[in-house]
């Protein structure tokens, strides 16, 4: 059986004169499409490294221009032509050597004792509102992957080793060599009989099951800065999965969710409520207490407030979570028209009525009165 690489234009679905945009396009959305954290297919992540490879090689002048001249050669064979100027190939000590080369020295072999990043986390932390805009030091248990104490990670029962694996010698790779007329190539997967791992467990750990690994639960302190709001992440460096092979680890990103309030509401730094009043306090003005989130403030009704109206306590708001001062709260008042009354109040309101008649409106109020009956009047002509 022959292992060929596929084309890195047939892996990207693109066609061989496709301009850098289309590349870049199309190496967007396939990445997208396999991304490991994304797609649990077994072999996206397989797929996700090829359009990776494919990328990196057609999006670099050079590489490419190499590749176009060669790529066939060295992948699949379809052909040599195109050979012509380059003065033999001897002068590369063959294509193995070449293929090296574009790839930058075989970096794209994955040596699987190589050092590597553990995996980010993620962490939602649900807050309440009032928490949200004073901090709050906390701790959260957060599900992860330990090194299994059993096995000490190898994956192999107490008493027995991993085994190399005969099939690439505990490289993880697999390499098949091609001879062409012009040297050998050499073709590299990853192994399919030990995952690339280089290693075979014949005596699997009964605690891990093989996998080296155990669930636990660690705990954390979070210091949630004031001011914090909905959507925003706290990154703790250092806190995510453990390091693969005496890699560094992972980071653990909190998502902060913050609870809805049932009288305020915030937008940026600012919080703002809806405050009902009287109409009575709004006709003769007033001193009422707001609540805020730093306690009760005193808020002056001018006589004649309507409704709607805005009133802005300064420094009452949210802290900015950067150190860059403090919001306000803006109070939007609501006139309460009263439904239950005694009759003593409703004599009380009859009379104020015919006191006033239309008197009671500004002028801006009256030519609002004039062009609603106006209104009337002309759609009776
Ligand atoms: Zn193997
Ligand atoms: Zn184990």
């Amino acid at each position: 059986m022959s292992v060929s690489k596929r084309d890195y234009y047939e892996v990207l679905g693109i066609s061989k004169d496709a301009t850098k945009e289309e590349i870049k396009r199309a190496y967007r959305k396939l990445a997208r499409k396999y991304h490991p954290d994304v797609n649990k297919e077994p072999d996206a992540a397989e797929k996700f490294k090829e359009v990776k490879e494919a990328y990196e090689v057609l999006s670099d002048d050079n590489k490419r221009a190499q590749y176009d001249q060669f790529g066939h050669a060295g992948a699949n064979s379809q052909g040599f032509d195109g050979f012509g100027g380059f003065g033999g190939a001897d002068d590369f000590g063959g294509f193995g050597d070449i293929f090296d080369m574009f790839f930058g020295g075989g970096g794209r072999r994955r040596d699987p004792n190589a050092p590597r990043q553990g995996a980010d986390l993620q962490y939602t932390l649900t807050l309440e509102f009032e928490e949200a805009i004073f901090g709050k030091d906390t701790e959260i248990r957060i599900p992860t992957e330990e090194s299994c104490s059993t096995c000490h990670g190898s994956g192999a029962k107490p008493g027995t080793n991993p085994e190399t694996c005969t099939y690439c010698h505990g490289t993880g790779q697999l390499s098949q060599e091609q001879t062409t007329p012009f040297g050998k190539i050499v073709n590299r997967r990853v192994c399919h009989y030990c995952q690339g791992t280089g290693k075979i467990i014949r005596n699997k750990c009964s605690t891990c099951g093989g996998s080296g690994k155990v669930k636990k639960f660690k705990t954390i302190q979070i210091n949630v800065p004031a001011g914090i709001d909905d959507g925003q992440k706290i990154r703790i460096a250092g806190k995510g999965e453990p390091g693969i092979n005496g890699g560094p680890a992972g980071d653990l990103y909190v998502v902060i969710r913050v609870k809805p309030h049932d009288f305020f509401e915030r937008e940026g730094d600012h919080i703002y409520c809806e405050l009902p009043i009287h109409f009575t306090q709004a006709a003769l003005g007033d001193e009422i207490e707001v609540p805020t989130v730093h306690g009760k403030v005193k808020l002056k009704i001018p006589a004649g407030t309507q409704t709607g109206k805005m009133f802005r306590l300064r420094g009452k708001g949210a802290p900015n979570v950067r150190g860059r001062g403090t919001g306000d709260q803006i109070v939007k008042v609501r006139i309460v028209t009263p439904t239950k009354l005694s009759e003593k109040q409703k004599q009380l309101l009859r009379e104020f009525h015919q006191l006033s008649g239309n008197s009671t409106l500004d002028e801006e109020d009256s030519s609002i009165f004039k062009k609603f009956k106006n209104a009337f009047r002309s759609s009776m002509d």
